[in-house]
């Protein structure tokens, strides 16, 4: 394929000299002299970013030529867009315009329609503006507070929510069960294993929300496959990662082994408390991946946007480019849908978050109310969507 400047050297630019600006430019877009974060290519170093066609074109030191638009990137971080797997932005129309503003160019909503209700969730994630996919509850009502989806196991109904995946099978990814006892008291594993049933019909993973379970954690982990996902890992109390003393289960870190992936999952309350997150990042449990459990409130909450709650790691250490792959290269590798997103690389539909690293002093909180003080937080600054800058709201 020709790209831009070919044609125009092919074509001689005089002949477009009587299109005011249309062919004056080598490239749409410059992202020019950002730390460009891309852990799918290794890469954390000062360079431009160019942009054609809604594709990446170019990553290098300095692009010559010019561009329609250009970004001065020059002291923020330049990374793939970010892609957030566990949300609620298809609740409604509003969500997903909100957190594309935070970087947010991709997004799975976990669960907050089954059979019953998740067409209406399917046409918010066809009609959103970024990448929407999402999750069928293995409870066909959805998901139900307080009083808890699975307490009745006729809820989980196989046939009812394949039907649902079929109906929705462009925008379907995988299925969701909420395992806690206040979501299923003593009926995690049968509505865990009739969510494998549904979801092996599609070979799609299941997602599952742990923390406080009837069961034991183990006993959860045994019923998951390669693929699948659990989220809210760091939730404290009784059958979570931890035994009594503080130990992380060796089942977790065998289930990792054999592939099932450990998603943070902040939320707002009983998903994770600093010292779970402490104990077991000390033990080697970094989460693969990073979500906010996200809804349109999110903002007066915890959570406050996904720079947030990755930042959060900082304060255990970890990496700022592991931080960003969480979100990036391995998000996208959670989900076929994603399969070219989370990356930089040449030809790759160009969603970027532009970020700043702020230093100073922030609060940073638990969903319990604890509170730990961090020197630098992330902060979503610009969001590019298929190559088009997207409008401050
Ligand atoms: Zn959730």
């Amino acid at each position: 394929m020709m790209n831009r400047r070919q044609l125009v050297y092919a074509t001689g630019a005089a002949l477009f000299a009587h299109i005011p600006g249309a062919f004056a430019a080598t490239y749409d877009l410059i992202i020019r002299g950002g730390r460009v974060i891309d852990p799918s290519a290794g890469l954390d170093a000062t360079r431009d970013v160019a942009i054609s066609g809604g594709r990446i074109v170019a990553v290098e030191a300095s692009i010559a030529g010019d561009a329609t638009e250009t970004i001065d990137a020059r002291g923020k971080i330049v990374a793939p867009g970010l892609i957030d797997i566990h949300t609620h932005a298809g609740r409604s129309k509003e969500g997903p315009p909100m957190c594309l503003q935070d970087g947010v160019t991709a997004w799975v909503d976990a669960g907050s329609g089954g059979a019953d209700n998740v067409d209406a969730v399917a046409a918010i994630a066809r009609g959103a503006p970024q990448m929407g996919r999402c999750l069928v509850n293995i409870a066909r009502t959805g998901v139900v507070t307080p009083s808890g989806e699975l307490h009745d196991l006729s809820a989980a109904n196989v046939a009812l929510a394949r039907g649902a995946i079929e109906r929705n099978r462009d925008v379907v990814v995988g299925v969701k069960a909420r395992l806690s006892e206040n979501v299923a008291g003593a009926n995690d594993l049968e509505a865990l294993r009739r969510a494998q049933e549904a979801a092996a019909f599609f070979n799609l993973p299941v997602m599952i929300h742990v923390g406080q379970n009837y069961s034991p954690l183990r006993a959860l982990l045994a019923l998951l496959k390669r693929g699948d996902i659990v989220t809210h890992i760091y939730a404290p109390g009784k059958n979570g990662i931890l035994d009594d003393k503080g130990m992380l289960f060796p089942d977790v870190m065998a289930a990792r082994r054999r592939g099932v992936i450990f998603d943070f999952g902040n939320g707002v309350s009983d998903h994770f408390d600093w010292d779970t997150v402490e104990k077991a990042t000390r033990q080697g449990l970094w989460p693969d991946t990073f979500s906010t459990d996200w809804s349109t409130v999110s903002k007066t909450t915890g959570v406050v946007d996904l720079p947030n709650v990755m930042s959060k790691f900082l304060l255990f250490g970890m990496p700022l480019s592991q931080i960003i792959a969480c979100v990036t290269v391995n998000a996208a590798r959670c989900f076929p849908a994603f399969d070219d997103r989370g990356t930089l690389n040449l030809g790759a539909p160009a969603d970027v978050a532009i970020m700043e690293l702020r230093e100073g002093t922030f609060e940073f909180v638990d969903n319990y109310k604890g509170t730990r003080p961090g020197r630098q937080r992330l902060f979503p600054s610009e969001t590019v969507l298929a190559g088009k800058r997207v409008a401050h709201a």
